[in-house]
């Protein structure tokens, strides 16, 4: 008699050494019967995908050069490891669509999350799916290929997760529900002056009173365009329009998001703000899994509270809102310079609340048109950080002085 060892789920962690990819390879350490790696990727941090590969012993580790590639592949040999080296897109896209493996989480900041993540959609697989841009610049062309391929879509994002979890199962659209709404924290710059908020440093805006995040989500965390770019994903994910999809800010970070019926009832996911809750969730769906949070405490939490935003504040929740209302390839053109913008922010060379204006100039500057193709998309993309780069180098000059 043999006894048959039950086969784990096989995943490929797109962007494991990031912060979505920590907290996902902490909840797959807790399920080792469950879960085993197929593929981790990153992008340069060679030396830190070194150390997870040696602890989860991959087949697959994919970086994207040369002589990070390099560099990784003599670490493992020395340490005896026997995970497979690749590097480059060719690379990348088979990590995510490899017939050995099943599920794909899909957490590359930006929009080099896309084509990975399209073509784990078009190899049918499970996708969890923490990278939004892939969404915001071309919903309709990913929504497509999740359907015509199989795969099936299971939202990381906090508040994408949490609308999941109260919307009734079955397919769209979802009968009674009248509308969604998304909680935002409102990030670390929500009661500061906001005459003072130009001079705000990198480190300021991504110091998140409640989230640990990559830098780049801290950043638009700050600026509310994290929350425009969840408007945009929720309307591809969930279907509904602009105006049945609400922003409201809740700075404990206790309600992850809402789901409003014609009844009048109103369901919410409640929970600590940890990632590991989504990603279990989306792990285990429909099972639940443990995942190393800590029960909620309400009566330590005490008060949750409510506002409106404040698009004075946070122009760029509007720009999102419009983008979004105007449809095509709006929403690519938001996101790809809004990336160019918070990349000049991070690295000093233009102010806080220049970001919202760069993103604004370039919106006005591409005329709308339909985003038909993954090849138009593409363009869009490069025609919007051109236009990106072109603003900052006009809005830019002195924003920095003193
Ligand atoms: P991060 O910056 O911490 O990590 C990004 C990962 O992507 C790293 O592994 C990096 O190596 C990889 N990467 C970066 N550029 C790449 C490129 N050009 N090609 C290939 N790989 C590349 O980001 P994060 O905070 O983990 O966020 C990842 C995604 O998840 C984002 O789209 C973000 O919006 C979304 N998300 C994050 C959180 C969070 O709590 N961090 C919550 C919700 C959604
Ligand atoms: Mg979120």
């Amino acid at each position: 008699m043999t006894i048959q060892t039950p086969k784990t789920e096989r995943l490929t962690l797109l962007g494991s050494t990031g912060s979505i990819g920590d907290s996902t390879l902490d909840v797959v350490a807790r399920h080792p019967q469950r879960f085993s790696i197929f593929a981790l990727t990153a992008h340069r941090n060679g030396a830190k995908l070194a150390e997870q590969c040696l602890r989860f012993a991959p087949e697959w580790a994919v970086v994207g050069d040369a002589a990070t590639a390099q560099q990784l592949e003599t670490t493992l040999r020395a340490a005896g490891s026997r995970t497979q080296v690749a590097y480059g897109e060719a690379a990348l896209l088979s990590a995510a669509s490899d017939a050995q493996c099943d599920t794909v989480v899909a957490a590359i900041v930006g929009a080099a999350g896309l084509k990975p993540t399209l073509a784990a959609a078009r190899a049918g697989k499970r996708i969890l799916l923490a990278n939004k841009e892939a969404l915001v610049m071309s919903g309709a062309l990913f929504m497509d290929a999740v359907r015509d391929h199989g795969a099936t879509l299971l939202p990381v994002d906090s508040e994408h997760n949490a609308i999941f979890q109260c919307l009734p199962a079955g397919p769209q659209p979802h009968g009674g529900v009248t509308k969604i709404t998304l909680t935002a924290s409102g990030g670390p710059f929500r009661t500061r002056e906001p005459a003072t908020l130009e001079a705000v440093t990198p480190d300021e805006a991504c110091a998140h009173p409640n989230w640990v995040m990559g830098r780049k989500i801290s950043v638009d965390s700050a600026t509310m365009m994290n929350k425009g770019l969840e408007v945009i994903e929720a309307h591809w994910l969930f279907g509904l329009p602009p105006d049945r999809i609400d922003v409201l800010i809740h700075p404990q970070s206790v309600i992850h998001s809402m789901v409003s019926y014609a009844d009048g009832s109103v369901l919410a996911q409640l929970g600590r703000p940890d990632m590991r809750t989504p990603i279990a969730h989306a792990l285990a769906f429909p099972g639940r899994i443990d995942s190393g949070v800590a029960s909620l405490d309400l009566v330590e939490i005490a008060k949750l509270t409510f506002e409106h935003p404040d698009y004075q504040r946070f122009p760029c929740l509007k720009l999102a809102f419009d983008a979004l209302r105007q449809g095509g390839n709006a929403s690519a053109v938001l996101n790809a310079a809004n990336e160019i913008a918070v990349e000049a922010f991070l690295e000093r060379r233009i102010g806080f609340m220049r970001i919202a204006a760069v993103v604004a100039g370039v919106l006005a500057r591409i005329p709308n048109s339909a985003a038909g193709s993954l090849d138009d998309v593409f363009e869009t993309d490069a025609q919007a950080r051109r236009y990106a780069g072109e603003e900052i180098a006009r809005l830019g000059a002195g924003a920095l002085a003193g």
